[in-house]
């Protein structure tokens, strides 16, 4: 019903035309580079279609081998852009360490006339290797999971036709046919290439779009200096909130900041945020809630506590701090850090009044002279 040559021509176009979006939707975006991968794979299979489409009418062993090459090295090149997407690794080695095996394998078969054996182990190899790009966006759906639930489903598809392709070639036993096969399978073949890569291509831009937002989020919600929760987040989490009488807030405030900005310089007191925040984030446990909540001061929210062990948790991190010798060109550098800590009372109380009473503490903790915990509200948790 289909003419097999026009399908040819309209999938070549098809893709041409779906690489050079993908390209300018990365220009454009500036999104992953596995898009430059992925379309730099799809102008390859653009040109194996291309001979494929002359080869057809003309064949001849040059054009057989090129179309025998190019294929698998367009699809080893989709693969190598899906490892790109999921690990982050280069492309050129996955791309690599597929496309020399299968030439030493294919070359001396097509040297040897087996041409119908070589598209047997053509078929084989792009119909794995797409099921191996399926297999990559299955386990990484958690990211955008109908989008890579499709993805992974479309590779599949395409994979099964290619394999289609090779069972029937194997099955008729044609090992030497000295032209492009004609039978059901291709043109099964070539409209699910036309209709699976289309939809990649649009689902690609979905899942990549879904990146970029899930990383502008975590952005907004990530103090960039120590890497804790902002304010943004931490308000988002507990504002509004009504803390049960299990929780506790400890405000600290890094003692005489001041002083170590204009002795030490700017960047030795961003090293010093950075060192607290660090001792914080190693006194998180499960279900608690460190942030930085402006310039040198930070929160933790205990969940689970009880007052004293409240406060122990806050001593321990002072301590530890300032236990800490920072070098600097000025000479040996210690530092320390007040906290107040906020109870909810056996009632609750709201997450901003849990902080302003932990802020209260830390007042007080400064008034009484610093590096020094206050608990003040222990009575009323009590
Ligand atoms: P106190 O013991 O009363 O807390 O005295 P202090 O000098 O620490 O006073 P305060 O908490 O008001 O000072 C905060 C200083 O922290 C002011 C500002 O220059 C400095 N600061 C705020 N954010 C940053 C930052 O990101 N990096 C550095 N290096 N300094 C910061
Ligand atoms: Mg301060
Ligand atoms: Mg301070």
């Amino acid at each position: 019903m289909l003419d097999f040559t026009s399908l040819l021509l309209a999938t070549a176009i098809s893709g041409f035309c779906l690489s050079l979006t993908m390209l300018a939707f990365r220009i454009s975006s500036r999104s992953g580079d596995y898009m430059i991968t992925w379309s730099i794979g799809l102008l390859i299979i653009v040109s194996h279609i291309m001979a494929y489409w002359i080869y057809v009418n003309h064949p001849n062993v040059w054009l057989g081998s090129y179309v025998a090459v190019s294929l698998p090295t367009g699809v080893a090149t989709i693969y190598a852009s899906a490892r790109q997407f999921a690990f982050g690794t280069k492309p050129f080695k996955p791309a690599l360490l597929i496309a020399v095996p299968y030439l030493a394998i294919v070359l001396p078969l097509l040297a040897a006339g087996y041409d119908g054996t070589a598209l047997m182990v053509q078929n084989a190899t792009v119909g794995m290797l797409f099921v191996l790009c399926s297999h990559i966006y299955f386990n990484a759906r958690h990211e955008a999971p109908f989008s890579m639930s499709a993805l992974s489903a479309l590779y599949v598809l395409l994979g099964m036709s290619f394999g289609l392709c090779g069972a029937v070639l194997l099955f008729g036993g044609e090992w030497r046919i000295g032209r492009a096969p004609d039978n059901f399978a291709e043109r099964v073949n070539i409209v699910v290439a036309v209709v699976c890569m289309t939809a990649i291509g649009a689902l690609s831009v979905t899942v990549d779009q879904a990146r970029l937002a899930r990383k502008h989020r975590i952005d907004a919600m990530t103090d960039p200096l120590t890497g804790l929760l902002n304010r943004r987040a931490l308000f988002q989490a507990f504002g509004g909130k009504v803390l049960g009488s299990q929780h506790a807030a400890v405000v600290f405030d890094l003692d005489h900041f001041k002083r170590v900005n204009d002795d030490y310089g700017h960047a030795c007191g961003d090293e010093v945020i950075r060192m607290f925040a660090d001792i914080l984030r190693d006194a998180v446990r499960n279900r608690e809630t460190a942030a930085r909540l402006g310039g040198e001061e930070f929160v933790l929210i205990l969940s689970e506590t009880t007052p004293d062990h409240a406060r122990m948790a806050a001593e321990r991190i002072a301590s530890a701090f300032s236990a800490r010798v920072i070098t600097t060109p000025q000479g040996e550098l210690r530092c320390t850090v007040s906290a107040g800590i906020g109870f909810p009372g056996p009632s609750g109380a709201s997450f901003e009044e849990v902080l302003s009473r932990a802020d209260a503490e830390l007042y007080e903790a400064k008034r009484a002279g610093r590096n020094r915990v206050e608990a003040g509200e222990l009575r009323l948790a009590g």
